[in-house]
């Protein structure tokens, strides 16, 4: 088996499974490719979730010095300051947090990491193109066939230059009516519980 493919055994729930939360490049309700702002509520939400559901690590991607100064602050907090102290669970969460000034470089961090690139996975409320399902995604992730990087995006979603570097496309989580704004906290969470989410019966999404 190439380096790629696992060699030993998993020792722990937590599978090659890396999530990025990308603030640049995200596009504005024109269509224009934007930065968005670093919100603290996203980085506990989706950390816990990550935490939750084997998630390895939660790239927070923002390009502006300022915004990664905020983050690195409230990661710093609830691991190794006084949060982490008084809420360990949290810290625990917390940890899996690792702040970087592009896709690229997380690309190139996770390349190295792994000895290859990972499949990358982009999401969106919008049908798009090279879909994968979440079975197809789940066996993936839980056979270790390849690590996996799921793009989560900010504003109003993942800018399109983004999409083209995606190997595929997680269908949008839909209610049954027309409404679809859900926060990409919430839409995190739907995702990974689909994806990693202990199931009574081998229903299949
Ligand atoms: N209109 C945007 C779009 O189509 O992605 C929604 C942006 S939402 C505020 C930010 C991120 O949350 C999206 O980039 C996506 O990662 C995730 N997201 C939001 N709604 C989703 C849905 N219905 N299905 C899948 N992902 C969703």
């Amino acid at each position: 088996m190439d380096r790629c493919s696992r060699q030993e055994p998993r020792m722990t729930a937590e599978f090659r499974l890396d999530l990025a939360l990308i603030h640049h490049p995200v596009v504005n309700r024109s269509g224009e490719i934007i930065g968005s702002a670093v919100t603290n509520l996203d980085l506990h939400d989706i950390a816990r979730a990550g935490k939750t559901f084997g998630v390895r690590n939660y790239w927070v991607v923002t390009p502006y010095p300022l915004q990664q100064e905020l983050a690195d602050s409230i990661v710093r907090h609830w691991t190794d300051g006084y949060g982490g102290r008084v809420n360990s669970d949290r810290a625990k969460a917390l940890s899996l947090i690792k702040i970087s000034p592009s896709f690229e470089a997380v690309l190139e961090a996770m390349t190295e990491q792994d000895g290859c690139r990972p499949k990358i996975v982009a999401t969106s409320a919008a049908a798009q193109e090279k879909r994968i399902s979440y079975h197809e995604l789940r066996q993936d992730i839980v056979a270790e066939r390849k690590p996996v990087l799921i793009l989560l995006g900010t504003a109003w979603g993942l800018a399109p230059s983004v999409m083209e570097l995606a190997d595929a496309v997680l269908p949008p989580i839909l209610g049954p009516g027309p409404f679809n704004h859900l926060s990409v906290r919430s839409a995190a969470s739907i995702i990974l519980d689909r994806l990693l989410g202990c199931r009574e019966s081998t229903d299949q999404l």
